[in-house]
């Protein structure tokens, strides 16, 4: 009894990720880079919110790598199968360095104490900071590093850095950035022979030209440009919802916490199971519309932590189903607008125990 009952709070929404968006992207992004430049699919944070086992089950055949941000995050993907080479690009730490042996991953370093921690039976890729003002060594400590390197018998497999301001494009800092990696990159190639050389996000990828031998794409493998200029790119995810109940409402009566909204005319008041806790942001409240069989209904009233109100001129029968993101409602990317943030925090912002479902 527990069990059914848990289940059924459990498809209060689901995600549907659409593999056939999945390959579309990426044959795209490929377009955009030479036949010899590596992609690597970044699906860190589950897969920016679309779940990391399904997207990497789904694309694996169609990338060369696997991007994510922790260990734990690379475990999970080995753990479900999933043989591709990954990239971690967290500091690594000493406690986990037996994983990266035992699972095969990839290491991205970025600093002595890290270089201090490793020895020749780790991959790994140099890390430089040349602008983002994050993770990395700085450039001055480029021949440091080297001379740290054949001292200690190492060899990278890579050499990276990451841009600031690529969802931008044409900028300055970007070719600044770019001008600086040059100087890394080639006394690395020099001393090392040809490493695997990346440093484009997707916005460096759809709006530069630098993809070197490798290019690291998340945002655009989910169907957005971040720069918001591309739009032959397919949004992967849709999230939907059921109708849980749906009552008249008379003209002029308030709803939700705060009353914030209140019927012009008379209609029927419609509760979906969801709210801020499942990932819809409280700041939208009353700027939404969602999807529900033919008709984009009206978000209103606060959004509340489990449940979401709408309004309809006319009676939608319980267990109706409602898109709440999706093709035929709004994306991400104008929910971002609306919350003054970028799509990226959107989809991750979809709550994990939240079903991921592969579609097509
Ligand atoms: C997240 C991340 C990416 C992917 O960025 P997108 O803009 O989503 O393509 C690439 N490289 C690094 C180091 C990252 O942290």
């Amino acid at each position: 009894m527990i069990k059914e009952i848990t289940a059924k709070n459990q498809s209060t929404s689901w995600v549907e990720v659409s593999k056939s968006a999945l390959a579309h992207n990426i044959k795209l992004i490929k377009a955009k880079i030479v036949d010899d430049v590596n992609l690597m699919a970044v699906v860190k944070a589950n897969a920016y919110g679309h779940g990391d086992v399904i997207v990497s089950e789904a694309i694996r055949k169609l990338v060369d790598y696997l991007g994510v941000a922790s260990v734990s995050e690379a475990i999970t993907l080995r753990e479900n199968g999933i043989t591709t080479d990954i990239l971690i690009f967290a500091p690594v730490q000493k406690e986990e360095l037996y994983l990266y042996k035992k699972h095969n991953f990839t290491a991205v370093i970025g600093s002595f104490n890290e270089l201090n921690l490793i020895d020749d039976d780790i991959s790994f890729h140099i890390e430089f900071d040349t602008g983002m003002g994050r993770l990395g060594f700085y450039p001055e400590e480029s021949t440091k590093v080297i001379e740290f390197l054949k001292q200690n018998n190492l060899k990278p497999a890579g050499i990276m850095t990451h841009f600031a301001k690529a969802d931008h494009p044409n900028d300055e800092s970007v070719h600044g950035q770019i001008w600086v990696f040059e100087g890394c990159y080639k006394a690395f190639n020099t001393t090392f022979g040809d490493l695997i050389v990346h440093a484009s996000n997707s916005g460096g990828t759809l709006h530069y030209t630098y993809p070197y031998n490798m290019v690291r794409c998340g945002l655009s493998i989910y169907g957005y440009d971040p720069a918001g200029i591309i739009n032959d790119l397919r949004p992967v995810l849709r999230w939907a919802s059921k109708v849980i109940a749906c009552k008249p409402i008379k003209k002029g009566m308030p709803v939700s916490y705060e009353s914030t909204w209140r019927a012009s005319e008379d209609g029927f008041l419609v509760v979906i199971p969801i709210g801020y806790a499942d990932g819809i942001p409280r700041n939208l409240s009353n700027k939404l519309q969602m999807y529900c069989k033919g008709k984009l209904l009206q978000q209103v009233g606060n959004v509340t932590m489990d449940y979401t109100m709408l309004f309809s001129s006319s009676f939608v029968e319980l267990g109706s189903e409602i898109e709440i993101l999706g093709p035929n409602s709004m994306t991400p990317v104008e929910w971002a607008k609306y919350n003054s943030t970028i799509p990226y925090e959107i989809t991750c912002g979809i709550h994990p125990k939240i079903k991921r479902i592969l579609v097509d």
